[in-house]
């Protein structure tokens, strides 16, 4: 259990300070809302989409990956209803300067700023959020193109060429993992609101009839993912829509909810799309994006249930729910206890003293052959090392002794509890692959 409270503070300076993640072009100042991935952070986030991926897997049908492009045509744009509705309302403060987001930053305007104190607001505007481009020489209205601001419609777009080169059969999935772009009024909380972020997103394609009990069953699903991941579930909430709240073709959508330490706020949204994204790309580029289904002999938009979550808003969820300080060997200590599959580094091997750094080698060669990510650290004292291992998560780490020259064992550590063990050196790979499973 952590002891001291953990503020967004401490975790972007561990991010920076370990390698985790740097703020984009940080020679020149920064960039507002977007992010660069180190060495841990980009193993960290590989971790994410495995277990992502092997988290949709499932009983009820097929799961089909797409890696859509990130610049679509505007006519894309305006078939999904992005061009028209895809904005935030914004406002300005005449006297400070300072831009809100009028529904996210809680801006009342019967009352003074809450930046410079003084009442002088702009109108409220509609801001759209996609990022607006030209394709080629031409800057007339048909080379208009947009970044994508949600994977989700490249998959629709292309539905018909996932379904007909995998011969695919109702119910199945498209799955995608990729960058989005938006243009947000206020990019903050480090990766919480960025600019340019990496989702997740699932489209499942089913028959309308059974398309409430899918939607269901995604919803446990989802929920039983970031159990598996070791989030304290206790911190998580499924926050069911109000129906007068929902968009216009939605039949029901679930936030999934974690308890940041700035409140409850989404991670995942869950929604029942019905037929309404295929119904409109199939008006607006003239291609039938029905399927015949046998049984009925009739030709049918499926229904969709689609799952979506940022990468780096759960990356961020997962450092808040997994950094602790507490005191070990009479010392503060700050340990990230981030689930083994989660973990960037999986163990590290530790030679006790650099006299015995040679005879260390094979085993780290050993499990650097199975295992990839693991580190070889002979530099410092031993508690340094742990402690250098334990802020980035690694789960164990392998001490080697001057006893295992004689018995061929090596001393196991586990980073939550500082437990120690002996175990054969030829277990070794062995017990880490027992703890990633
Ligand atoms: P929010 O209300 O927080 O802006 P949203 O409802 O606009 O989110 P969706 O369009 O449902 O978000 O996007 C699906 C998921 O993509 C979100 O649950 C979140 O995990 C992620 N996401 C959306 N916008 C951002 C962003 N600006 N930065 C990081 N992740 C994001």
């Amino acid at each position: 259990m952590s002891q001291t409270p953990v503020t967004l503070e401490k975790i972007v300076s561990l991010c920076k300070r370990k390698g985790f993640v740097f703020p984009a072009a940080d020679i020149y100042g920064g960039i507002n809302g977007i992010y660069d991935f180190g060495h841990l952070g980009y193993l960290m986030k590989e971790n994410i989409k495995n277990a992502w991926k092997k988290s949709i897997q499932n009983e009820l049908g097929d799961i089909y990956f797409l890696d859509g492009s990130l610049i679509g045509p505007q006519a894309m744009w305006i078939a999904s209803g992005h061009v028209e509705n895809f904005h935030d309302p914004m406002i300005d403060c005449m006297n400070c300067k300072k831009r809100f987001r009028t529904d996210d930053d809680q801006i009342d305007v019967n009352k003074p700023c809450p930046s410079c104190g003084i009442k002088s607001w702009t109108d409220i505007r509609d801001f759209n959020l996609m990022f607006q481009t030209q394709l080629g020489a031409l800057q007339d209205d048909s080379a208009k193109a947009y970044l994508r601001p949600e994977t989700a419609q490249t998959i629709f777009v292309q539905f018909k060429n996932v379904l007909t080169t995998n011969r695919a059969k109702i119910p199945f999935g498209i799955a995608q993992i990729g960058k989005s772009f938006r243009n947000e009024i206020t990019p903050k909380q480090f990766l919480f609101r960025m600019r340019e972020f990496e989702q997740m997103e699932l489209e499942w394609f089913c028959k309308d009839a059974t398309s409430m009990e899918t939607f269901e069953f995604w919803v446990q699903k989802r929920k039983a993912f970031y159990s598996s991941i070791g989030l304290d579930m206790s911190k998580i909430r499924m926050y069911q829509h109000p129906t007068e709240k929902l968009s216009h073709y939605s039949k029901c959508t679930i936030d999934v909810e974690y308890e940041f330490p700035f409140g409850f706020k989404e991670l995942e949204g869950i929604a029942h799309r019905g037929t309404f994204d295929l119904t409109q790309h199939t008006k607006h580029s003239g291609k039938d994006l029905a399927i015949f289904d046998q049984e009925t002999g009739l030709s049918e938009i499926p229904t969709v249930v689609e799952t979506s979550v940022g990468v780096d808003r759960l990356f961020l969820t997962l450092l808040f729910d997994a950094y602790t300080e507490d005191e070990m060997d009479g010392e503060t200590r700050v340990l990230l206890k981030l689930h083994p599959t989660i973990a960037p580094i999986k163990a590290a091997v530790l030679p006790l003293t650099k006299k015995i750094s040679e005879n260390a080698e094979p085993l780290y060669k050993t499990l650097k052959k199975q295992f990839t990510n693991i580190d070889f650290d002979d530099s410092g004292s031993i508690g340094k090392r742990y402690r250098r291992q334990d802020e980035i998560g690694t789960p164990i780490c392998f001490t080697f002794d001057f006893q295992s020259l004689e018995d061929n064992m090596v001393t196991v550590r586990h980073r939550d509890s500082g437990k120690q063990e002996r175990i054969a050196i030829s277990n070794a790979a062995q017990y880490l692959e027992n703890l990633l499973v």
